[in-house]
Parts: structure tokens; C-alpha cells; sequence
């Protein structure tokens, strides 16, 4: 089921990667996006390489992808554009700026639609510009509900390949999750852990204190009798590491009311978790809804464990507000 999907996705996802690391490898550095959010070489080159193989192998399937070439085609990024190009080319031969922008184009899909594709080209790229964790992150989403997925997280050691760095994960509905080396090698299942003492349950959450709320997140802790400090991790490389039950919990607090989550930042590491026998739901324990367009609109915040753990966190919330 979903074979060919699962080809294509982990086929694209695995070379978007080696570009990321080819152009960390160069120098990676951030042009500001409208929204002051940093973006690079790598983010452009990424979504174009993994926009293309999907057009190709499921020319009808809409994409929703967090990047545009908009601010890429203008005169003052000339350079930008030329080095997106350089890098995409070295995995497709003669690849020019017009098709680059055209691939990159193709996910700005922003209508809900039954069955869709949603790309983080790059998540974390402060993570990735840092040299620590990011991760190229992909769901496919059918009829609201997140049934493949794959995460390729470069930086990542890979538990079945001892001191080798970069890991690949992959979930379908119904099927599992499973881990393999990003350089290739044996695949194996993935499961959460399955400690139901928040004494030593490890929590992560995310290095940056503007996308979830730290001090929210301690007092939780403080209040559940968590004793370990928490795992701060960039990307849904935190999902990865709650899905192979290196932690237990990922908490994503919102730092202002209000905010809702975009569906690239979870899609793919939810089905993840979910699939590794783990639990996902927002603040208030409702499912997360994929089927709403680009945000999670229905959704305040997200709350990832083991499942285990999931009841004492929710009632936790419930109480702290
Ligand atoms: P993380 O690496 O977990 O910090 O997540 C990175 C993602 O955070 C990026 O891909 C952004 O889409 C997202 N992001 C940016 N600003 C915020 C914010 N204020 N709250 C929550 N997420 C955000
Ligand atoms: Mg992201």
C-alpha cells in the first residue's frame, strides 16, 4: 500500500538532504524572509528538488510547501538564485532558473484538497544554519488524515547505525515506523518507549524560546514531578526522537494566544509518533486536522508522548490554564 509513494518520497527526501549538506558544507547563511523568519540556499534547492520528483511521479497531487520563489526571482537575489540553481543542477543535469522556480512554485498550494502533499523543505533552519538538528519533513494527507510520511534528519545519529549521522523515517498509516540509516542500510521499527513515570520521563521541546513557551513548559514539568532537564532539540527531529523512545514527551506551547500551527511542522512527524504507538493531539486533546489548509486553524498548540503519558499531561494543562 502506498509503495510507490514511499519510493518517490524517500527517493526525493534523501537527496534533498545531500543537497542541505552540500550547501552547509559551502556556507550556509540567511536571507531575511518578509516575515523576519531566516531562509537559505538549502530551502530553495530543497523544496525544488522534492517538488520535482513529486510532479513527476504524481503529476496531479497538489503541494503545500512553506517556501515560494517570489523574493527569489527578484533582481537584488540574482546571486541567490544562481547558487539554488548550482546546487539543484548537481542532481538534475541542466536544470535552469526558470524550471527551479517553477519546481518551487508547484508547492504554493494553499486550498484544502482531499488529497495533498505538505513539504518543510528545511525545518529548523535555525538549526540547520547552527550546525545542530533540522530535518526535510513530508506528509501525504488523504482526505484529512496524515497517512504517509517521511523525515530525513541529517544531523541526527542513527540508533541502528551506531556513530553514523543522518537518519531517514518513514510511516504509513496502518504499517508502522520505521528508521533507516540516511546513507542507506537495513530498516527497522521504531517504537515509543513505554515509561509511564513522569520521575524520569524525558520531555523536548524547541531550542528556540519564541516557538513554544519554555517557562510554560518547566512550571508543567515542575507540576507532573518531571526531574529531567529538557531535551531541546530544533525540528520535528523531536518527534523522531519521542517515536525511537529516546524521550518520552514533545511539548509545543504557543508563546502568543492565539497563534496556530502551520500543517508542515507536524504533519510528517505526527503520523511518525502515531504510527511508533505514541500519542498526538493539541492542548486541549483534540486530534490534530490537516484538512483546513496551510494552518492547524482548529488546533492550540501540540502535545506529543508516548501515549502513556498523554492522560497526566492533558489533565496538567487542563489545570495550569
Ligand atoms: P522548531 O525547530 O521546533 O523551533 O520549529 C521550527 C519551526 O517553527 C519553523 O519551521 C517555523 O515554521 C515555526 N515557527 C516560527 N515562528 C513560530 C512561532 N512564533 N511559534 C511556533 N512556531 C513557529
Ligand atoms: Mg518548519
Amino acid at each position: 500500500m502506498f509503495a510507490r509513494e514511499l519510493e518517490v518520497a524517500v527517493e526525493a527526501l534523501t537527496q534533498a538532504a545531500r543537497l542541505c549538506q552540500a550547501v552547509h558544507r559551502q556556507s550556509a547563511v540567511a536571507i531575511a524572509k518578509n516575515d523576519k523568519s531566516p531562509v537559505t540556499v538549502a530551502d530553495f534547492g530543497s523544496q525544488a528538488l522534492v517538488c520535482r520528483a513529486l510532479a513527476e511521479g504524481f503529476p496531479g497531487d497538489p503541494i503545500v510547501a512553506e517556501e515560494g520563489s517570489q523574493q527569489l526571482r527578484l533582481p537584488e537575489q540574482a546571486s541567490v538564485l544562481a547558487d539554488v540553481v548550482r546546487h539543484v543542477a548537481a542532481f538534475v543535469p541542466g536544470a535552469a532558473a526558470g524550471d527551479v522556480c517553477g519546481w518551487i512554485d508547484r508547492g504554493g498550494t494553499r486550498d484544502p484538497s482531499p488529497r495533498f502533499w505538505t513539504l518543510d523543505p528545511i525545518d529548523g533552519t535555525k538549526g540547520f544554519l547552527r550546525g545542530e538538528q533540522y530535518a526535510v519533513a513530508l506528509g501525504l494527507v488523504i482526505v484529512g488524515q496524515v497517512t504517509l510520511s517521511v523525515l530525513a534528519c541529517p544531523n541526527l545519529r542513527s540508533a541502528g547505525g551506531g556513530a553514523i549521522r543522518g537518519a531517514l523515517f518513514t510511516a504509513v498509516k496502518g504499517r508502522g515506523a520505521h528508521e533507516q540509516p540516511l546513507c542507506g542500510g537495513s530498516t527497522r521499527p521504531i517504537h515509543v518507549s513505554d515509561n509511564g513515570a513522569p520521575q524520569v520521563a524525558r520531555l523536548c521541546e524547541s531550542v528556540e524560546g519564541g516557538h513554544s513557551d519554555q517557562h510554560a513548559s518547566a512550571e508543567l514539568a515542575q507540576k507532573l514531578g518531571l526531574t529531567l532537564p529538557p531535551l531541546r532539540i530544533d525540528s520535528q527531529a523531536k518527534y523522531a526522537v519521542v517515536a525511537r523512545g529516546e524521550a518520552d514527551i514533545y511539548l509545543r506551547l504557543p508563546t502568543v494566544a492565539g497563534r496556530r500551527e502551520w500543517i508542515w511542522d507536524h504533519a510528517g512527524g505526527a503520523l511518525l509518533v502515531a504510527q511508533a504507538g505514541g500519542s498526538v493531539t493539541d492542548l486541549d486533546g483534540r486530534p490534530l486536522d490537516f484538512s483546513l489548509g496551510p494552518k492547524l486553524s482548529a488546533n492550540r498548540g501540540v502535545v506529543v508522548s508516548n501515549g502513556k503519558l498523554h492522560a497526566a499531561l492533558l489533565a496538567a494543562l487542563r489545570e495550569t490554564g
